[in-house]
């Protein structure tokens, strides 16, 4: 009868020359702790089920490789977005243009002069790399680059509004997604909201009112994710900007996704710009890093200088500072802007500036290499919380299969991994948000599935 004590010893398979493979490949503390859990789980199993004979060393020790290899398999990976959604959330936001990746590549590869005055030889500001550029892009005084656009609220607020009243239309309370809320990211500050209007409806005399009293500041906030149609009405910013600057306020405008080109240029709705809102007199406009600008993930922060002085003094202003990597891309992506060559290098907004004719002839080049499938009419979404129930005129590559469900599952198992929809049990595939350099393995991973 077979027993558990023929089972090898640790020492035993640490002799093999599998072994010495694997320590090489995978480090001896490691590699250790895979061979103990392989011996665990066999023991383990065998207690339970007990079988004739024990594993062999080899099999003991391809078993230990294939764990090593599922435990340090990046678990972050690129995937093919084939959805249509340009900023999809899930999927990572905005790719980045060739100069984004290039100038983040440089400054992680060595030392930079993040906070070196180059000049004079002595230590400078971090800040500065950024705000140059936005200051020329925007008109702003003052800028400054933070971590996200959800940090920079929280900066802002409490640096200008803590325990202070900030009046918020009831219509602006807004959820961003995974559950996170505007008031409550603003209640961290230190903040006293005070609702004022209803959810369709605010009127001037609603800020006027709740102004009397001592208040920090107005907050506007851009309904980036939804609409609110029918019976509605909402003041115009410059006017809100009227009422704050009456009472003595500053009018903080969180613009969410923060374009700063028109969107209108393709077919979709007008989203408000950074440089619109300066010119209505908003004190302080924040917006994202990752949403229409194109560029890594960061919260902008811009407006007047005796204002961002002080949000740059706030203690918090150093936790939720932005690092080297995210200020050499945010810096690059706004070059795009400057040098207006943003259409030409930014991938959303060549994305967004694809016709249908273009992603027609795309779509009809899968066809005819994989030899299957219809081009069909579709919608391309802006997503990533803006511009909703707005979508561009496209055309899909719909593939008919027999369990559209499987299918899905087998496309994400493909390397990398393809993102696709179905619709009416057809998969559709959405030339627009797939990257040209991605093609190549679109198609042999769709060939593989099918
Ligand atoms: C997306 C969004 C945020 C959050 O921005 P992040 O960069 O994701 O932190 C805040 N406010 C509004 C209005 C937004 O649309």
């Amino acid at each position: 009868m077979t027993t558990l004590r023929e089972l090898p010893s640790v020492g035993q398979l640490l002799r093999t020359q599998t072994a010495a493979e694997l320590i090489a490949r995978y480090g001896r503390p490691l590699t250790l702790t895979a061979i103990r859990f392989t011996l665990d789980e066999t023991r383990a199993r065998f207690k339970l089920d007990p079988q004739p004979a024990l594993p062999s060393i080899d099999m003991i020790l391809a078993q230990a490789d294939s764990t090593l290899s599922a435990w340090t398999k990046p678990t972050l990976v690129p995937v093919i977005n084939a959805t249509g959604v340009i900023l999809h959330t899930n999927l990572g936001r905005a790719p980045l243009s060739e100069a984004t990746i290039h100038a983040m590549d440089i400054v992680s590869r060595g030392y930079s002069n993040l906070e070196y005055d180059l000049e004079k030889g002595v230590r400078g500001s971090r800040l500065l790399h950024a705000e140059s550029v936005l200051q020329k892009l925007t008109g702003a005084e003052s800028a400054l680059v933070v971590n996200n656009n959800a940090s920079a609220v929280l900066l802002v607020l409490s640096a200008l509004a803590n325990k202070k009243r900030v009046i918020i239309s009831r219509s602006q309370l807004v959820e961003i997604g995974g559950g996170f809320r505007v008031p409550d990211v603003m209640k961290q500050s230190g903040a006293k909201l005070v609702e004022v209007g209803t959810t369709n409806k605010v009127r001037l005399s609603d800020y006027q009112s709740a102004a009397e009293d001592p208040t920090a500041l107005i907050m506007h906030v851009h309904p980036s994710n939804f609409k609110v149609i029918g019976f509605t009405e909402e003041p115009e910013l410059n006017e809100l900007v009227d009422v704050a600057h009456k009472a003595d306020l500053i009018l903080v405008d969180d613009l969410g996704s923060g374009a700063l080109l028109d969107t209108a240029k393709y077919g979709i709705a007008h989203e408000p710009t950074v440089q619109e809102s300066l010119a209505a007199g908003a004190d302080i406009v924040c917006f994202s890093g990752d949403k229409l600008l194109g560029g890594p993930q960061a919260g902008i922060i811009v407006g007047k200088k005796t204002l961002l002085d002080k949000i740059k003094r706030h203690p918090l202003a150093r936790a939720v500072r932005a690092d080297k990597v995210c200020l050499a891309g945010i810096t690059a992506t706004l070059l795009h802007y400057l040098k207006d060559d943003a259409e030409r290098e930014i991938p959303i907004w060549k994305m967004m500036s694809l016709t249908p004719k273009q992603v027609k002839g795309r779509a009809e080049a899968w066809k005819d290499q994989l030899g299957q499938g219809n081009v069909v009419e579709g919608e391309s979404t802006v997503g990533g919380g803006s511009l909703p129930g707005e979508s561009s005129k496209t055309y899909l590559l719909s593939l008919e299969v027999k369990s559209p469900d499987k299918f899905l599952k087998k496309l994400r198992q493909q390397h990398p991994p393809i993102i696709a929809r179905t619709e009416a049990d057809k998969i559709l595939l959405d030339p627009r948000t797939v990257l040209p350099e991605q093609e190549g393995a679109l198609l042999v991973g769709l060939k593989n599935a099918l």
